[in-house]
């Protein structure tokens, strides 16, 4: 039996990759283990947005040099960002690495491990599938691993060039996906057991039906087509023919593409979730020119604002970058005054880190480190006073949970997330098991990043009601950042 063991560094995407890479893998034989001395092929799933996701990497690679002195028919592989970025120089500065895989190539994984298992040279492999992009379908787990949740990739690439940023790189130019396509896999999904999708992409809203040979349009058009995003229709297909699932979300949306029809969409249909991550990054206006991020902090709050009107006790989470090149005192003071006025329940803080291949290199990085981690300090001690209140407020109200399993914690109880994406621990009745149900809590307390809810009415999926409207403004929390 070849067995084999995927690490994964970074974003919703590339745990969503690595989904697809078991899978890919299993189809052709392989069987998962969690002991890299039991495994004949160790991939590295890798990130390169940040600086730390990258060292990360290479000091988790260099833990196995002693394996593979030992063993050395052990594959060793790096898939994802890094892999896109480095290609073979990878293979040179790692000269114990046998595979290096771009996002696009993971089909050809098994192949290509056989071909090393074979004899063959260490390989390269990072071509992008512009002409004929693929997508690899989320199958259902039936085995003892079955989620209630699901991502679901709708695009992917990114055509948006913010200064700071190296996705369009490794992930190449923006490519879409069917409308029909993407419903026959949530459909899919629904039917194996998965009640929540979670619609992925780097900027998820952008979103436009592609039309043959979409890859060779002219630039300004498929800019128009962009603008114009079919992402509010396609929510409503997915909430109008696949009624089994009970919750849609999508990440990562980017502010630009916040449309009017989007935001009608949230005012209308019930399955939205009443929480969005709507990455920022700055409330200076000088600098968001200089990120190449397209809209000022008033256009940013315009649209925060119109969304938490759309629906009532809606929450917003963010992305910040604290000490870009240039940021003064006075631009991390309006970042900090956008953050009180948008009310962010939560928000993912990073210090700004020169990635290669980005527009920003040329202007340097000329805030100093201490400076970086006092701005991030003080960023996170103010999202941290609006995450309590908020879920200080919840005590004694109720909401709808969908949980996910048992509490890491222990003590009996289960955590699932609230239709807003708090972590709710869940005191069910003796013997009860919710796991994958949706069911009605009272919120008993606020912990510092979650609640605790006594369960009084588990309600089996099928016959589960919509997500009802909630009442209150809540928190939320975990996930990891994003980019968009
Ligand atoms: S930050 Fe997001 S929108 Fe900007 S280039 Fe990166 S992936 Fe694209």
């Amino acid at each position: 039996m070849k067995r084999y063991l995927v690490q994964t560094f970074g974003c919703q995407m590339n745990v969503h990759d690595s989904r697809r890479i078991e899978e890919v893998l299993e189809a052709a034989g392989w069987q998962a283990t969690d002991e890299s001395t039991l495994a004949d092929l160790v991939l590295f799933n890798t990130c390169s947005v940040r600086e730390k996701a990258e060292h990360k990497l290479r000091s988790a690679v260099g833990w196995l040099r002693p394996l593979k002195d030992e063993r050395p028919g052990l594959v060793i592989a790096i898939a994802g960002c890094v892999a896109q970025q480095e290609g073979e120089q990878l293979l040179r500065d790692i000269p114990y690495v046998d595979l290096v895989l771009g996002p696009d190539n993971i089909p050809e994984l098994p192949a290509l491990v056989e071909a090393i298992r074979d004899g063959a040279p260490p390989i390269a492999r990072t071509v992008f599938d512009l002409e004929t992009p693929q997508f690899l379908h989320a199958h259902p787990r039936s085995d003892a691993r079955r989620e209630s949740s699901a991502f679901v990739t709708v695009m992917k690439g990114c055509d948006e060039r913010c200064s700071f940023c190296i996705v369009p790189t490794t992930r190449g130019p923006e490519r879409y996906r069917s409308a029909d396509d993407i419903v026959s896999e949530v459909r899919a999904l629904a039917q194996g057991g998965v009640h929540e999708v979670t619609l992925l992409g780097q900027t998820v809203n952008s979103w436009y039906e592609p039309t043959p040979g979409e890859s060779a349009a002219p630039l300004e058009l498929r800019e128009k087509r962009r603008t114009a995003s079919h992402f509010a229709g396609l929510l409503r297909r997915i909430a109008a023919e696949v009624p089994e699932v009970l919750r849609l979300r999508y990440t990562s949306p980017h502010p630009r593409h916040i449309t009017p029809a989007l935001i009608a969409a949230h005012a209308e249909l019930a399955i939205l979730p009443a929480h969005v991550h709507l990455p920022v990054q700055s409330g200076s206006d000088r600098v968001l020119k200089r990120m190449l991020r397209r809209y000022t902090a008033a256009e940013y709050l315009a649209r925060a604002r119109a969304l938490q009107s759309a629906r009532a006790g809606l929450t917003l989470s963010t992305d910040i970058i604290v000490g870009f090149p240039g940021e003064t005192e006075e631009d991390f003071l309006e970042t900090l005054a956008l953050v009180r006025d948008v009310g962010f329940v939560a928000a993912f803080g990073f210090k700004y880190s020169p990635r290669p291949q980005t527009a920003a290199l040329a202007l340097g990085d000329d805030v100093p480190e201490d400076t970086k981690d006092d701005r991030l300090a003080r960023l996170f001690a103010l999202v941290e006073v609006q995450q309590r209140a908020h879920l200080a407020s919840l005590v004694g109200t109720r909401s709808t949970v969908l949980v996910e399993g048992p509490s890491r914690d222990g003590g009996g109880r289960f955590a699932g997330r609230s239709e807003r994406h708090e972590i709710v621990h869940v005191e069910p009745p003796a013997g009860v098991d919710p796991t994958g149900t949706l069911v009605t809590v009272e919120i008993l307390a606020a912990f510092k990043h979650s609640l605790l809810g006594r369960m009084d009415g588990g309600v089996p999926i099928p016959d589960a009601p919509r997500t009802p409207k909630p009442r209150v403004h809540l928190g939320v929390l975990g996930g990891e950042g994003s980019e968009s």
